[in-house]
């Protein structure tokens, strides 16, 4: 028996950061720190951050004093003007690679351009990006939307950072039957694509599959459906209590691999629990390749 985890998974670059930041946040603020909205959308973290004092609200009218940390999916424009006018300090933790997005969708904007922005309507990161698009962006979660869509001679295209790189090639597939002038923009992030290459290559390679992190993670969902597109004996747990006999009936090489926003000591307490159930079978552990 043979357990693989991929070598791309686990936090990403953005995650840690904001985590760093909020931590580093606390230690230096005397009064109240909030996050706005769950820091990581994975509920262990979000409850050790609870245990360090750090509360995460839903609704900025709620804020009436402290330090609100924006988190690594950044927010809208009218959410700084708001938190201004509160006179709330803002700690600004949105991932630079974001940060480039809205930039992006802004100067778009600014040409007046068609913007179809292909990502999640209710994802926080699409919430404030739309909000840089002073009106002209158009969310899209499926090529089934682009069959309403009037033809037109020019679309700007960009994609949510944690887009499914498959879906963003058929949306933009479609969108070339309605549009004369397509400028794409990839603006799907680097630690995304590499997550996604691992997981595809990983599920190719073994006969059972666990993708472990929060079932709220847009990121981490992404990765089981590329899993279960390839191999259909594909588990999404959100933590190793959640692993069965059932779904290790008859396994002899296991894939492990999480999103962005998945501690990797979760991903390590999911190999100790499968260790443990094959504790009298040889087992081998080893790090997927990272693919180029
Ligand atoms: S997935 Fe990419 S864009 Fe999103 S927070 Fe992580 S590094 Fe930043």
């Amino acid at each position: 028996m043979e357990i693989i985890v991929a070598k791309n998974s686990g936090w990403c670059y953005g995650v840690r950061r904001a985590l760093d930041i909020a931590k580093e946040t606390r230690q230096k603020k005397a009064g109240k720190v909030f996050t706005f909205g769950d820091l990581i959308h994975n509920p262990q973290v979000i409850a050790d951050l609870r245990k360090q004092k750090i509360y995460s609200v839903e609704d900025l009218d709620e804020l009436k004093e402290g330090t609100v940390i924006i988190r690594s999916h950044g927010v809208s424009p009218d959410s700084y003007k708001l938190l201004e006018k509160k006179n709330i300090e803002i700690v600004d933790a949105t991932c630079p690679i974001v940060k480039k997005i809205q930039k992006l969708v802004a100067f778009l904007a600014e040409k007046k351009e068609e913007i179809i922005i292909i990502g999640n309507k209710e994802h926080p990161e699409i919430k404030g990006i739309i909000g840089f698009s002073r009106g002209k962006g158009i969310i899209m979660e499926n090529e089934a939307e682009v069959k309403d869509m009037p033809s037109k001679k020019r679309r700007a295209v960009i994609a949510q950072s944690t887009q499914d790189l498959y879906l963003f090639k058929k949306i933009v597939v479609a969108l070339i039957d309605k549009t004369e002038e397509i400028n794409m923009y990839n603006t799907i992030c680097h630690s995304t694509q590499t997550r996604q290459k691992s997981t595809s290559e990983l599920a190719s390679n073994v006969d059972t599959l666990f993708i472990v992190g929060g079932k709220n993670s847009s990121n981490t969902n992404k990765l089981y459906q590329i899993s279960k597109r390839i191999l259909p004996n594909t588990h999404f747990i959100e933590s190793a209590a959640q692993i069965t006999s059932e779904m290790l009936k008859g396994a002899r090489k296991i894939g492990l691999s999480g999103g962005a926003s998945t501690p990797p000591e979760a991903i390590q307490k999911a190999v100790t629990k499968i260790k443990s159930h094959f504790k009298h079978q040889f087992q081998t552990e080893k790090i997927a390749q990272c693919p180029r």
